[in-house]
């Protein structure tokens, strides 16, 4: 907390000093608004404030000492993770709806195989525009054979996995996808997922359509088992014994046995075989687009990986005390997963309202269109997550960059500051800045 206690002294010190202040009930109803307003007043009648005078220094031990004093129960591990939303910064005003949640807090499908998490909109009602699944097939496992009406977008966490996917014109695309690299699945194209050896594989899915469900996908074995007998045997030459010996429900995860190389399943294939790679991308190899000195961040959208025209992301590595800086999107929600580390955000929005929230490894954090928003690594190792966005091209925009261009009296004229403490900053966008 004493980092805080330091911004905030700065930021108060900038202000005109007030000689009065109401009491405030709690921690987090101390805004810097309210204390801009009271300063606004110090000169007027006093008389009409009756709660005794605060110094800034007064204000800073009410947010911290017994002003926020909490002695009913407390979710203590909790509270340790959530610094920001225990005692929020004072800049925090109104409510917004919740940009965090967490995988670690989903009710678990596991069965024989592995297991699935899913975050989506029922989870996280501001996960309206993508929503995501993290799921691990043990050495071996399948996730059955199945197409949905979502796009899906993928990254591996662990080990490997292969894929395949059939195109609607009957060529077959297989690969084995390992840790940091891509898979992309157009909707309605059916697919298989399975975890290879030693240790099977673990990855995150993210849909372009927050209301996406595992538990609703068109699967193999439902598809043919609820098609009458007589006209499985007239489609596939199948008898009604064997219809009997089909699976009589949903296979979803099971066991089996880990394949072949991918030389001989591919060589199996013959002339069936896609043998251009359109679904699957190595960034885990890609050249970061922007590297300063507070970390790096690789784009990947249409541009250069054609077959993802529904959904884009940024994978940000951020050092210690690095800062993706402020900015928001044109034409997207953004929905991140945090793969590593510790940072908090704040989202900015209309009508005052602000909110900032602490990240940790497996936890889900949401952007609403258009609000501001910086993502900041508070932690002591490098701080790695991912920016998705509902859309072909990655297109952010930067406060910097906006400020920067400003014709000068514009910028004065708005920000009250000298212009020379104005263009002492950043002026162009640099994505990533240092501690
Ligand atoms: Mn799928
Ligand atoms: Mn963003």
């Amino acid at each position: 907390m004493s980092n805080d206690k330091d911004q905030m002294l700065k930021d108060l010190t900038a202000q005109e000093k007030p000689t009065t202040e109401k009491a405030p009930e709690s921690a987090g109803q101390v805004s810097r608004r309210n204390f801009v307003g009271t300063a606004a007043l110090a000169g007027a009648s006093l008389a009409t404030f009756s709660a005794a005078a605060q110094t800034r220094e007064e204000l800073i031990e009410g947010r911290q000492g017994n002003y926020a004093s909490d002695p009913g129960p407390q979710n203590q591990p909790l509270i340790l993770e959530n610094p920001n939303s225990h005692r929020p910064v004072f800049t925090n005003h109104g409510s917004l709806p919740p940009i965090w949640y967490s995988f670690d807090l989903t009710s678990r499908r596991i069965q024989g195989g592995g297991w699935t998490d899913q975050v989506t909109q029922r989870e996280l009602p501001t996960s309206k525009a993508l929503a995501g699944v993290s799921m691990r097939l043990t050495a071996g496992s399948f996730r059955e054979l199945h197409w949905h009406t979502s796009d899906e977008w993928a990254i591996v966490l662990t080990g490997t996995t292969r894929i395949t996917i059939m195109q609607p014109d009957g060529k077959m695309y297989i690969d084995d996808v390992g840790p940091g690299d891509l898979w992309y699945f157009p909707a309605g194209y059916p697919h298989s997922l399975q975890g290879i050896g030693p240790d099977g594989t673990d990855f995150l899915l993210v849909f372009n359509d927050g209301s996406f469900s595992e538990e609703d996908t068109f699967l193999i074995s439902e598809s043919l088992v609820h098609t009458p007998p007589e006209v499985i045997q007239k489609n596939m030459g199948w008898s009604m014994d064997s219809f009997n010996k089909l699976p009589p429900t949903q296979l979803y995860i099971f066991p089996s046995t880990v394949p072949p190389s991918l030389e001989e399943q591919k060589r199996a294939l013959g002339d069936r075989l896609e043998t251009v790679n359109k679904y699957t991308y190595k960034l885990s190899q890609q050249t970061p687009d922007v590297v300063r000195t507070g970390g790096s961040l690789k784009i990947i959208d249409v541009g250069k990986f054609q077959v993802a025209d529904k959904i884009c992301a940024a994978l940000v590595t951020l050092k210690p005390g690095g800062l993706r800086e402020m900015h928001w999107h044109t034409d997207s929600d953004e929905w991140q997963y945090y793969i590593k580390g510790k940072g908090r955000m704040t989202v900015a929005s209309t009508g005052a309202r602000a909110r900032t929230m602490d990240f940790n490894a497996n936890d889900v954090g949401v952007v609403p269109l258009m609000t501001t928003h910086y993502i900041e690594n508070t932690g002591t190792e490098d701080l790695v997550f991912l920016e998705m966005l509902r859309t072909p091209h990655f297109i952010s925009v930067s406060m910097n960059s906006w400020i920067g261009a400003l014709p000068d009296n514009v910028a004065v004229a708005h920000l009250k500051l000298p212009l020379s403490i104005i263009r002492s900053g950043p002026q162009t966008e640099l994505m990533i800045l240092p501690k």
